[in-house]
Order: structure tokens, then C-alpha cells, then sequence
């Protein structure tokens, strides 16, 4: 990787020196530095400053044991990470995610990205991430509570509703935000509502938070087809996953009048041209937690394809909603081949920075997780303030809310990329916009 300026070129050779093997992070490092050449010729402060260097380095980076016992009595060790990246806007707020690939590199990415992705909301809140290398796959609903009560056991002395609010991503859901929130309650002797995002909503839990990722991301790509006089009317569509955050899209874009003919899981993908059902696939892959396969073999207009990459099917807009680097080079010449002129990452930086390219150079309009994906944590935010004041907003009220968000999202996206000579350019404009309002309040704040 390069094509950095002197200065930038720099401080990413000491970040690859400072956290070797950490290529997720090294990755995500470089994607905001190649960003900031125009940023740093325009303000030489924030790179006399050391603003830069300092924001490469987490406040805090928390490694833990996790020891628990499954169901037939052996003791399971696995590892915890919080890693409490930045809290110049705000307390650190970021997911967890539990999954067997989570390690130091993984987590770093994804704080350092949720740094830019809090800023570009607009609300209080800084950046951090933690997780686990638990897989809770095939484990017992006994199982996971244990784990999770063991995993709580020791994140509970560096989190509170002003210091560090956790939520969830892969692998945590709503189950695991009870068992965490039902164990940190125990331990502290305390209902403190806004020390975890994602809860209930009968224990201080927001009514659209469940959906806000996946809507959010569909809401942001809704304004860059009206930028163009268009919208999701007659569009056809392809989301990878099934988790979380691509039922949700899902269901928003079938709403707005396109159709979702085809998602994923990581055994492979369904096509579907009538459009999902879903009905059908919400029960086989969230309340059931099966594989996709059941979905194809109880629906007549489907066929399963194992293996293979979802991003095959030709569509006019592509949500990449699973995982890290699902969308390479290749799948990107794809895309663009069978007419797809949108890709909107509703996942944490799942295209690699080859398909990046590859789609600026084919006019596919390509929006980064960062911005697309940032209706999750701006709805968490709100549930944070639903807390704090004791209230309780209704969901037409919150996702008009988490609406506006995203509209205000993809316009300072928008003015930040022409103002600083990038039009059309939605990663400078994230990442220029998010750094700035960042970099600004640390200047403020002095070197701490
Ligand atoms: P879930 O655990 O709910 O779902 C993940 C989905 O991705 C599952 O369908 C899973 O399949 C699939 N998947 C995982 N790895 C692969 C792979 N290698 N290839 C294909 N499919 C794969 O997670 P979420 O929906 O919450 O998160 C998805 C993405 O969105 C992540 O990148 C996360 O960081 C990001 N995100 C999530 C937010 C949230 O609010 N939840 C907020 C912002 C971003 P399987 O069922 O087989 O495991």
C-alpha cells in the first residue's frame, strides 16, 4: 500500500511498525491517511499536532480472559477485547462482536472506524470496540449466557453510561445484550440503563434500534438514487448475509418498492427472482438460527448455490451487509459487468480497497460503511438519550429521527467531498468530515 503524501507516509509506516500482523487495522489505517493529503495541506495544524499519530493509538486496549463452563462440564477459556479508541466527542460506544476470527486486529479496524462513523452523526459519542473469539454457533442458550456472564465479569469495571456504552454486531443480538446488561446489573447493584445499547424494549431498550443498521444503510442509498432523480421503484437488488443488519435492509428496500433477489450466509446464497420472503427467511435465519439451505428448500421460487460469491447475480444496487473484505477485485468487475451502479456497505468495510478502486473506475457510485452503515450506532445514541432523560420515544417518532441522520449524513458526505475538490467522492467526504470534527475537539481539548 502507498500513495500516501510524505507526512501520511510516515505515520502509516510507524502504525504497520507499532501493531505487526494487524492487517485488518493496517487496512483500515491507510484507507482514512489516503483521504487526508488535501485535509493536512489546507490545516498543517493537525499534523504538527501530532493529531494524527495520537488518533492511530487507542486511550486504552483491554485483553482479558474469559473462563466458563459448557454443557457437559469442561471449563472453555476464551479471550476478551475492549478497545476504547477515542473519547474526544464523547463516552468510547461501539459493538461487540463475538465470532471465532476476533482478534486484536480485528478489533482495532473496527474502533479505529467507529471513531470517523460517531463523528459523522452528528452526536456525542466517541469510538470504541470489543468482542470475543467465542463462537455461538451450535452452543446451548445456557451456554452463551454463561459465556456471557463470564465475559461481563470483567468488562464491567471499564464501562458506565459516561465512560464506555457497548452494544452488539456479529454474533450478539438482543439475547446476548440481556445476559451481558442481567450480569453487569448484578455485579453493580445498579440499573444503569445507558451502560449497554440494544436492549429490550421493556428494559430500557429503543424502539428501531434492532432495525436502525439495515434501515439506515437503505435510507442513505434512498439519497443517493434521489441525487440522481431516481429511487428503489423497479430496482433490483443483492444483499450478502442474513444477519442483522441484511434482514432489516431487506425489509426497508421491499418497503421502498425495490426487490432483494438474492442474500447469503457463510455456507453460500439464495436467488430468489419473486423477491425474498421475509416472513420465511427472518424465521429460518433469526428465530431459528439455521442455514440458509432451509430457506431454499421451503421455497418453491428458490435455489440454493453453495459457495460461490453472492455478488455473481446481476442487480442494479449491491448491499454488502456480512463481514470484512466479502467483495474483492474480481467480484467488483462483476458487479459492474451485470449493470450494478450502486454498492452502499451496510457491513464494516467489506469491500477490499482493489474493489474500491475498481468500482471509481467503472462510474459504480460506491458509499463506505462508515457513512452508509452509521444509522446503528446514531439510533443507539438516541436510545442513550431515551436513558438519560427516562423516556421513550415512539418508532415513527425514532426513525424519522434516524431518517434525518442519514439525510444529514449524505449531505455533509456530499459538501465535504466538493469542498475539498472530490466530487461525487462519498469515502473522502466521510472520511474528511469525520476526521475534522474529531481532530477539532482534540485540538481543543490539549495533549491528552
Ligand atoms: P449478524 O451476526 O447478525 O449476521 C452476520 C451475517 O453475515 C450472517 O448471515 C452470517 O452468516 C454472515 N456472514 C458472516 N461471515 C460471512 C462470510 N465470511 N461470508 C458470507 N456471510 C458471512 O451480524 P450483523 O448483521 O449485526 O453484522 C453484519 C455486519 O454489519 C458486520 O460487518 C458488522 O460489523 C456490521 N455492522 C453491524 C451493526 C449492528 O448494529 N449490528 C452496526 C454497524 C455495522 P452465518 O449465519 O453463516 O454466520
Amino acid at each position: 500500500m502507498s500513495g500516501l503524501d510524505e507526512k501520511l507516509h510516515d505515520i502509516h509506516e510507524e502504525v504497520l511498525r507499532r501493531n505487526p500482523g494487524e492487517i485488518e487495522f493496517h487496512q483500515a489505517v491507510h484507507e482514512v491517511l489516503d483521504s487526508l493529503g488535501p485535509v493536512v495541506a489546507k490545516h498543517p495544524q493537525y499534523a504538527d499536532e501530532a493529531v494524527i499519530r495520537r488518533l492511530c493509538e487507542p486511550e486504552r486496549q483491554i485483553i482479558f480472559r474469559v473462563p466458563w463452563v459448557d454443557d457437559n462440564g469442561q471449563v472453555q477459556i476464551n479471550r476478551g477485547f475492549r478497545v476504547e479508541f477515542n473519547s474526544a466527542l464523547g463516552p468510547y460506544k461501539g459493538g461487540l462482536r463475538f465470532h471465532p476470527t476476533v482478534y486484536l486486529g480485528i478489533v482495532k479496524f473496527l474502533g479505529f472506524e467507529q471513531i470517523f462513523k460517531n463523528s459523522l452523526t452528528g452526536l456525542p459519542i466517541g469510538g470504541g470496540k470489543g468482542g470475543s473469539d467465542f463462537d455461538p454457533k451450535g452452543r446451548s442458550d445456557g451456554e452463551v449466557m454463561r459465556f456471557c456472564q463470564a465475559f461481563m465479569t470483567e468488562l464491567y469495571r471499564h464501562i458506565g453510561e459516561y465512560t464506555d456504552v457497548p452494544a452488539g454486531d456479529i454474533g450478539v443480538g438482543g439475547r446476548e445484550i440481556g445476559y451481558l446488561f442481567g450480569q453487569y446489573k448484578r455485579i453493580t447493584n445498579r440499573y444503569e440503563s445507558g451502560v449497554l445499547t440494544g436492549k429490550g424494549l421493556t428494559w430500557g431498550g429503543s424502539q428501531v434500534r434492532t432495525e436502525a443498521t439495515g434501515y439506515g444503510t437503505v435510507f442513505f442509498t434512498h439519497e443517493i438514487l434521489k441525487s440522481r432523480g431516481e429511487s428503489f421503484d423497479g430496482k433490483r437488488v443483492v444483499v450478502s448475509g442474513s444477519g442483522n443488519v441484511a434482514v432489516y435492509a431487506i425489509e426497508k428496500i421491499h418497503e421502498l418498492g425495490g426487490t432483494v433477489i438474492a442474500c447469503s450466509d457463510s455456507s453460500g446464497y439464495i436467488v430468489d427472482d419473486k423477491g425474498i420472503d421475509l416472513d420465511l427467511l427472518k424465521d429460518v435465519k433469526l428465530h431459528r438460527r439455521a442455514r440458509i439451505t432451509e430457506y431454499a428448500e421451503q421455497r418453491g421460487t428458490a435455489h440454493y448455490v453453495a459457495g460461490g460469491t453472492v455478488w455473481e447475480v446481476p442487480c442494479d444496487i449491491a448491499l454488502p451487509c456480512a463481514t470484512q473484505n466479502e467483495l474483492n477485485g474480481h467480484d467488483a468487475v462483476t458487479l459492474a459487468r451485470g449493470g450494478c451502479t450502486i454498492v452502499a456497505e451496510g457491513a464494516n468495510m467489506p469491500c477490499t480497497p482493489e474493489a474500491v478502486k475498481l468500482f471509481a473506475e467503472s462510474g459504480v457510485t460506491f458509499a463506505p460503511g462508515k457513512a452508509a452503515n452509521a444509522g446503528g450506532v446514531a439510533t443507539s445514541a438516541l436510545e442513550m438519550q431515551q436513558n438519560a432523560s427516562r423516556d421513550s420515544w415512539s418508532f415513527g417518532h425514532t426513525e424519522e429521527r434516524l431518517a434525518e441522520i442519514m439525510r444529514n449524513i449524505h449531505s455533509r458526505c456530499v459538501e465535504t467531498a466538493e469542498d475539498y475538490g472530490q466530487p461525487g467522492n462519498y469515502t473522502a467526504g466521510a472520511n474528511i468530515a469525520g476526521f475534522i470534527q474529531v481532530a477539532d475537539a482534540m485540538l481543543a481539548l490539549g495533549v491528552i
